[in-house]
This record gives C-alpha cells, structure tokens and sequence, in this order.
C-alpha cells in the first residue's frame, strides 16, 4: 500500500469537483467578517483527484480490525454487527438538520423517539422510568450512584460504602470512588460466583449499595442474586445493575424480577450502536418507582400526544448531559428496538447464549477453563497450559490477528490467570463460529511446535509486534 498522506499527494491544479462558473455578484469577505478574523495566507487544504481521496479512505479503514471486516470476539465489549439501517436513519437529514435549542413544537417526533426508547427500555427492564443522558456505561454508573446518595440523603441514611464483586468491570469501583463512596470488595467462591458468607461479614448499616454485573464478566449468570437483594435490602441498601452485557438477558428475564433498583444499559453495546473508537455512546440508567423522583432533567413528558421537556423535578441531581445526551445513538436504539420487537430481543439473547456454549464445548478440551458453570454470553479461557509451552496469553492474542480475526480481551477479568475473554455475540453464525475455533485449534497446535510464530506475532498485520511500553510513552501517530 501506498502510504503518502494526502498533502504529499497534493499538486496544484488537481481538482475533484468542477464548479460552474459563479454568476452573482462577487462581495469581497472583508465586507462580512473583521480583517482581524481573516486567514493571512492559503488555507493549505491539499489539492487532490476524487479517486485518489476514495482510494487513501478505502485502504486506511482497511488497516485497522472491525467488526464489518471480520470476527471480534472481544468480551465484554459486544462487537456485533450493527445493522446498517440504523445508519440510515441517524443520517437521515429529518434526524441531522434539527438543533438541540429548537423550540418544543417544532421538534415533536425527535421527542417521541426519546420518549419511546425511555418506555421500550422500561418494557424491556421492568424499571419505572429511565434517563438516557449519560454518554457511556461508566457515565451511567456514575448517574446511579449520584441517585443513591440523593434517595440516601433525602432518607437522612448515613452510608459510607458500596459492594463490589471482586470480578467487577474496572469502572465499577472508580465510580463509586467518583460518586463519593468508598468500594469494599466481595470475594468470589471456586464456582465464580458471589461468596455469600464473605458478603455478609462485609454487611453493615453503612452500607449504601451493591454494584453487580449479572451475568458477570466471567459470563456466568449469578444465581443467589434474590438472595443478594435481601440482605442488601435489609439494611437499606440499594441494588445497581450493571447491565452492559443485556444480550444475555433482555426478553428472558427483567432486572426488577432479580430486584434490582437502578439498571444500566450500554446502548452502544447491546443495542447495536458501533464503538471501539472513543464514541459517541449512551448508558442510560433506570430506577424502581421510589427513585424517580431523582433522575436527571429535563425530562421528556408526553401529555394529550404533545411532547415536552420538563425541569419541575425539584429532588432530581440535576443536568448530566448537555441536550440531552447523544441523540444519535438514541436513534439508532429506537431503530434497533422497532426492528426486533419482543420475540426478536428472545432470539438475540438465546443466540448469544448458545453462540459462546458452543465455543466453550468446543475448546476446552485445549485451553484450561478455570470457571465450569455454564456461560451465558462469554466465556473465559486461561492461557495456563500454553504458558508451559514459553507461550503467553499475549502471544496468543497476537497471533489471532495474523490469522485475521480480532484478539479476545485478554488478563481481564483479573480473577482469571491470563484470562482470554472471549465473546462471539449473537450476529456471528456457525461457519464463522467453527473458522475461529479452527483458528485457536491451530494456535494451541503451533504453541507446541513452533512457539515462535506465536511470540514474534503479529507478522501480517499493517504494522508487526508493538512495545507497547514505548508506544504509550512515545506517542507518535505519524507514520
Ligand atoms: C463496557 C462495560 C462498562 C463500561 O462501559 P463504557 O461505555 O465503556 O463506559 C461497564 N461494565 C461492564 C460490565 C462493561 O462491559
């Protein structure tokens, strides 16, 4: 590939677009905007064809790994196929050419898409009421315990701490440290589930909260969590669902049926918005009847089919998010919703759900699996036998990429000894199920017998093994 940057293709004359001639009235821009305000020289935009600047975009998104490319079993993080439809509609020019400040009448249908999506995830979650301003899952969480300590406050409750599972996803204790609480770790038992007896030694009346991600990131569902609401309960403490991982769950169980009072969504997980660049997302956040009053405002109320935005909440905690969050991913949810419907959410969960039993049935007889209850919607591989063989799970991620496929999160969740994480997702089907166990059929193979394929990898990529080390502290994005 060619790898000139677009200004060093640049030459003077080339041109993509063929402007007629102008036949108005020409005005000289000093007579619009202050000469202070003018550029003084070119502007050094670089001069090029159309198929050279199609051509430079095409082979630079082939460069990079996504999920339109190819497998990318990363757990936890939901890389599925997102609908192109989605797309279409928070391009549409109804949805791009409204303005956030636009006055309430004029913009009625962009209101009732937010209404709706509160409503349908509401359906979906058996919660009141949601908010769909924070802007990603960690956000959200934040959002939670912002309502946690406002219901504590307004209960004169005095609450210091909030539970963790020691499996937790990494932003679940900087939250609570975010939101002014401090995080007391839950041990978790050989099974990988939450360690009960530990919990209850733990278990006081500053207790403000639990934080659970059900199923937990070692993708399995958490059984005692009745048994978990109870004792929380008892002392006046308040369930969080972590819920970025709902394309286990959604359509087979409601999180107010396990008894939680405030749930996360990822929307730009389960509900097929694409990330993995640094955004835009949405994790909004849903309560049980007694909370409500908290949620942020404004708040989208519907009245006599006339939508409005509404701030008389006087206990909410506030603005969390300028205009309402992002609301093309909003839209995309709404599209995604529509497009399902109930027995569609039933299928995607269950698909989820077989997707990564059949890659756990078929590889564990090759790589150690430290958790053996059934998995919901990932499972987690240890790198521990390789690893006899001067192999690490680094390497084995690695390697994944020179067969083309997107490595597997690896050392996380951090209870796991060189954790390979991996999540197919309910859009990927059988033949590209049994390509990928192929290809970590042949890796284990190579780990024996030429060990080294695996610790120089990546050798087909655009650019081979990294140091990492260096490359975070040496920045440098040119090329
Ligand atoms: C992704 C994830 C989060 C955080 O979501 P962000 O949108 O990345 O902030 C929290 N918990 C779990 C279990 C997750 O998988």
């Amino acid at each position: 590939m060619d790898r000139k940057l677009l200004v060093e293709r640049s030459a003077k004359g080339k041109q993509s677009l063929n402007l007629p001639l102008c036949d108005v009235p020409i005005h000289a821009i000093e007579d619009y905007i202050p000469k202070n305000y003018l550029r003084s020289g070119k502007n050094g935009l670089p001069e090029v064809s159309e198929p050279e600047v199609v051509r430079h975009y095409v082979n630079l998104s082939t460069l990079n790994h996504h999920v339109d490319k190819d497998f990318y079993p990363l757990g936890s993080c939901t890389m599925k196929y997102n609908p192109k439809i989605n797309e279409y509609f928070a391009g549409h020019p109804a949805i791009t050419e409204i303005h956030p400040l636009q006055q309430e009448e004029t913009i009625q249908s962009a209101l009732k898409i937010y209404y709706d999506v509160d409503l349908y995830l509401c359906a979906i979650t058996g919660m009141s009421r949601f908010t769909l301003q924070p802007a990603a899952g960690a956000h959200g969480e934040l959002c939670g315990i912002m309502i946690m300590r406002q219901y504590h406050k307004r209960k004169n409750n005095h609450k210091t701490t909030i539970l963790i599972p020691d499996s937790a996803h990494g932003t679940n204790p900087a939250s609570v440290i975010l939101g002014g609480y401090k995080s007391v770790t839950v041990a978790s038992t050989a099974d990988g589930l939450v360690d009960i007896d530990d919990l209850k030694t733990k278990l006081n009346d500053g207790v403000a909260g639990f934080m659970l991600t059900n199923p937990n990131t070692l993708g399995i569902f958490e059984k005692n969590v009745l048994e978990i609401a109870d004792l929380i309960h008892s002392v006046d403490g308040l369930m969080y669902m972590d819920g970025a991982n709902m394309n286990a769950l959604f359509g087979l169980i409601k999180t107010s049926e396990m008894k939680f009072d405030i749930t996360h969504l990822n929307l730009h997980k389960t509900f097929s918005t694409p990330h993995g660049g640094g955004g835009p997302g949405a994790g909004p956040i849903g309560v049980v009847k007694k909370l409500v009053p908290y949620l942020p405002v404004p708040r989208v109320e519907k009245q006599d089919e006339h939508y409005t935005l509404s701030r008389d909440y006087p206990e909410s905690i506030g603005t969390m998010m300028g205009f309402w969050g992002n609301y093309n991913v909003i839209v995309k949810t709404w599209v995604y919703i529509r497009m399902l419907g109930e027995a569609g959410f039933k299928d995607v969960s269950k698909h989820a759900i077989i997707n990564a039993n059949y890659i756990k049935a078929s590889l564990e007889d090759i790589y150690e699996l430290p958790y053996k209850l059934t998995p919901m919607h990932e499972c987690v591989f240890s790198g521990d036998r390789q690893k006899q063989h001067g192999v690490r799970t680094l390497d084995i991620a690695k390697r994944l990429l020179d067969y083309g496929v997107h490595a597997p999160t690896i050392y996380f969740p951090l209870i796991v000894h060189g954790a390979l994480m991996i999540e197919p997702t309910e859009t990927e089907n059988k033949e590209s199920l049994d390509h990928f166990i192929d290809i970590m059929r042949a890796i284990h193979r190579e780990s024996i017998e030429q060990p080294e394929l695996l610790t120089s990898a990546p050798q087909n990529t655009p650019v081979k093994r990294l140091d990492e080390v260096k490359a975070n502290c040496e920045l440098n994005i040119r090329w």
